[in-house]
């Protein structure tokens, strides 16, 4: 049977966790292979969510009565957890927020603010997501700062010589994704991080696509900012983080104002509240900041390493069958990549194939993933983008495969 592994995944207890895939869409068993726009949801984590809301429904840090107090507690739970799943220094440097793009645009307005001015040059990558783009265009236009490109080469890496030629005094930020949403691609950021460092630059690193696959250490990575979201990772939507280092969060703005993030307010003025409270402005996703931290648990459990191995296997196990499909063209074929796959098949457009793909059960996605300027280096309209989670099997893949081959022959 093809769906036999070497690596240390038990997909049985694995899926048992996810019974969402347990369901026919179009009268064929569901195969999910969008998982860059958004993993499923563990049944710890939603059990987590309800319970929440079946139990301990309260807002945070102002009530002093017993569900209050637990709802506070677990809020708090997670930072101390997201700290450790991400090796901060301090639990006081993990900002909840409602995801990267929150994350990203904090980082824009707040710091950008406070350090961008005139003339100053800020490095973005070819391979970047719109949440990594336009919040730095919004910061250019209110300081004068200008944006410059890091260019990659056709497999979708970063020309590492290009970036250093690009850097300069003038750089003040450097922002960099760790994994291309499009490509798939695994950048070399702690080689990105060094060489700004060297120059003087912050760094600001959208870990959106890497945190379900790859074990985060900012400590090791020695980076100023970074961002991922929750519903990437197997948790609840409309929760993200943003790590910021102590010195710099302590003298940048803060980006919100309301409840929660203040000290003293009266009309002559007000007080900000330390951090990482400065930054969380109103009352937040509760439940799912609480519940997030079963996603945590759950990647935990398997392991970073586990994960990576079985997800490189399903990557090349699919690369291996694709490959033999008439007009099959992958686009981004970096050395180093995480288990997605973008492609394209001579003589059908990505969006009819994502739609007979959906007819066989199949979710995949179509279009510019958020990533217009790469499309344009790349001088293609968008592609059909099948990513894989530690959830997905050899067997689905063989189904995917079959069935790109049965379309294929309809258009060829
Ligand atoms: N950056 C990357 C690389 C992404 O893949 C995404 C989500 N597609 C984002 C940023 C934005 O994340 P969110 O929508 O959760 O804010």
């Amino acid at each position: 049977m093809s769906n036999s592994t070497t690596t240390a995944i038990d997909i049985k207890k694995i899926r048992a966790q996810f019974p969402v895939l347990n369901q026919e869409v179009n009268g064929k068993p569901l195969i999910y292979f969008d998982n860059a726009a958004t993993s499923q949801t563990a049944k710890s984590v939603v059990d987590a969510l309800i319970k929440f809301y079946e139990k301990d429904h309260a807002n945070i840090h102002r009530g002093i009565h017993t569900l209050a107090e637990r709802s506070t507690k677990g809020f708090e739970e997670t930072r101390e957890r997201v700290h450790q799943f991400i090796n901060s220094e301090e639990a006081d440097e993990i900002i909840f927020t409602k995801g990267t793009t929150e994350s990203i645009n904090l980082v824009a307005q707040s710091w950008g603010s406070k350090f961008l001015k005139k003339g100053d040059e800020i490095l973005i990558s070819q391979l970047e997501h719109h949440s990594n783009i336009v919040p730095w265009q919004l910061a250019a236009e209110r300081t004068g700062a200008i944006i410059k490109v890091i260019p990659i080469n056709e497999k979708g890496e970063i020309l590492l010589d290009a970036y250093k030629k690009l850097l300069n005094r003038k750089t003040k930020l450097v922002a960099v994704n760790y994994v291309s949403n499009s490509l798939g691609t695994i950048n070399p950021v702690k080689e990105i991080i060094e060489l700004a460092i060297a120059q003087g630059a912050i760094t600001m690193i959208d870990a959106a696509q890497a945190a379900p696959h790859i074990k985060i250490d900012v400590q090791d990575l020695n980076c100023d900012f970074l961002a991922l979201s929750s519903h990437k990772m197997y948790g609840p939507t409309g929760v993200g983080v943003l790590y910021g280092r102590r010195d710099l969060l302590e003298v940048i703005p803060p980006y919100q104002g309301g409840g929660e993030m203040i000290k003293d307010v009266s009309f002559n003025g007000t007080t900000f509240n330390d951090i990482p409270y400065k930054f969380e402005a109103g009352t937040p996703n509760i439940g799912e900041v609480i519940a997030f931290k079963f996603a945590m648990d759950f990647i935990d459990e398997i392991g970073h390493e586990n994960i990576q191995a079985y997800e490189h296997e399903l990557l090349e196990y699919a690369n291996s069958k694709l490959k033999s499909i008439p007009g099959f063209t992958p686009i981004g074929t970096a050395d180093k990549k995480t288990s997605v796959i973008s492609f394209l098949i001579r003589n059908v457009h990505p969006y009819d194939l994502g739609q007979l793909l959906d007819a066989k059960g199949i979710a995949v996605r179509t279009g510019h993933h958020c990533t217009q300027p790469l499309m344009d280096f790349l001088e293609i309209d968008g592609t059909v983008r099948a990513s894989f989670a530690v959830y997905s099997t050899k067997e689905e893949i063989d189904v995917f495969c079959e069935s790109l081959q049965k379309i294929v022959a309809r258009f060829n």
